[in-house]
């Protein structure tokens, strides 16, 4: 077991593509690291960079209390697991899983018994003698977890090992690795762009754009309090609603609407002025539907409803242009399709989503009354993209 520490870490490719700027990150002992971001964003490279397979133009990496910047993959005793699985067709299961033991001319005796240590704990022992071929997807990425498991490293790399599955086996296997990860407990550097699976598995998550890393938090914090607009719109699902808004004297306003200021938040800096203001589609519900003590109430003509059975997103447009900035749009360009909420915006039209208890009754051109917790509500710097920080962290309260 042992922490991994990237201190100052920058990878140029030729002479103009920084595809890792000046990253630290430390990953404690046993801890399960998350890196998340849009394509390109430098977390596969990242990912190569802690391996081995490439090496740092600038910077250092720790395992342990040993620097490995120099030292070769082989040396590092890391497991690495991708997308593709990369089992040998050939082998049977046992001696997939047995092979990086094998090459270490471990005794036969003790590679048959931890072949099936690992076997059952993947529940794979049943096909034990059967070939890659005869395997289902899902089969045989375990296969190549068993195989990384095996050998006992020090820390697992995994880069996207879920990407090549469907949809449902994708649950299946990311819940498997959570289990996996809680029994061995090893420290963990887990690729993806899937923003559910970040938020799912990570002990903490690393926010990445451009090669920059924007945050470094638990995934609630990533979620919570977005250290900047990036981050804000590309963690959550459906991804937060954004508007530019007027700050008022104790109150703010945008498209049709005006609400009171959030108890905790000291906006004087941008009174009169405009700052971009988020909220969540969950801190919106149906005012009809919602019990709690009294909260604001904004109205809006209903565009599409759907009902997903525990939940329903209802899709409404606003009367206000949407945000778009360099950082919207780079979260948007991967935006979580899983959803299936769909990009209706137009060209001018800023539109929100509000994801209400499943008895709403709103339909597509109806009207719906929604009530909002103004202590929700995020801000965000309109110059920098930084959060404005409140005294009272949004979200924080329940
Ligand atoms: P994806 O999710 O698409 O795999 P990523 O976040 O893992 O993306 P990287 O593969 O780390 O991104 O790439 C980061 C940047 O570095 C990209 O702009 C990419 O084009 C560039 N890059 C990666 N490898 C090389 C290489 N060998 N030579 C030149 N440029 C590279």
């Amino acid at each position: 077991m042992a922490r991994i520490a990237l201190e100052g870490v920058t990878k140029v490719f030729g002479h103009e593509v920084i595809a890792v700027n000046d990253v630290s990150i430390e990953i404690g002992d046993g801890e399960f690291m998350v890196l998340v971001g849009p394509s390109g964003c430098g977390k596969s490279t990242i990912l190569r960079l802690l391996s081995g397979l490439d090496e740092v133009t600038d910077g250092e990496i720790w395992i342990g209390d040993k620097q490995v910047t120099d030292l070769p993959a082989k040396e590092r005793d890391l497991a690495m697991i991708f997308q593709n699985y990369a089992i040998y067709p050939h082998m049977t299961v046992a001696q997939n899983i047995g092979f990086g033991l094998k090459l270490r001319r471990t005794k036969k005796t003790t590679i048959q018994e931890r072949v099936l240590e690992v076997a059952q704990m993947l529940g794979l022992q049943e096909m034990l003698d059967r070939k890659p071929a005869t395997l289902s997807g899902g089969q045989r990425q375990r296969v190549a977890i068993g195989r990384a498991i095996v050998r006992d490293p020090v820390a697992f790399l995994m880069d996207e090992p879920l990407s090549n599955l469907d949809a449902k086996l994708r649950v299946q296997m990311r819940a498997e690795l959570a289990r996996i990860h809680a029994r061995l407990s090893r420290t963990t550097v887990y690729v993806t762009h899937d923003q559910v699976e970040a938020m799912t598995l990570g002990d903490r998550v690393a926010v990445l754009k451009d090669g920059v890393l924007q945050q470094l938090a638990s995934p609630q914090e990533v979620f919570r309090q977005p250290a900047n607009l990036f981050v804000a719109a590309f963690i959550g699902s459906p991804p937060m609603n954004l508007v530019e808004a007027k700050v008022g004297d104790g109150d703010i306003s945008f498209a049709d609407y005006r609400l009171p200021l959030p108890s905790g938040t000291d906006l004087s800096e941008y009174r009169n002025r405009s700052v971009i203001l988020g909220i969540r589609p969950s801190d919106l519900e149906d005012a009809d539907v919602w019990t709690g003590e009294n909260r604001p109430v904004i109205e809006a003509n209903v565009e599409i409803v759907e009902d997903l059975g525990t939940e329903m997103n209802v899709i409404f447009s606003i009367n206000a242009p949407p945000v778009v900035t360099e950082q919207t749009q780079a979260a948007e360009e991967d935006a979580s399709t899983e959803t299936g909420i769909p990009l209706i915006a137009s060209e001018g039209t800023n539109t929100f989503t509000a994801r209400v208890d499943p008895r709403c009754r709103a339909r597509s051109g109806s009207r719906v009354r929604l009530s909002v917790d103004p202590d929700r509500f995020h801000f965000f710097d309109p110059e920098t993209s930084t959060a404005v920080l409140s005294k009272h962290p949004a979200g924080l309260a329940s």
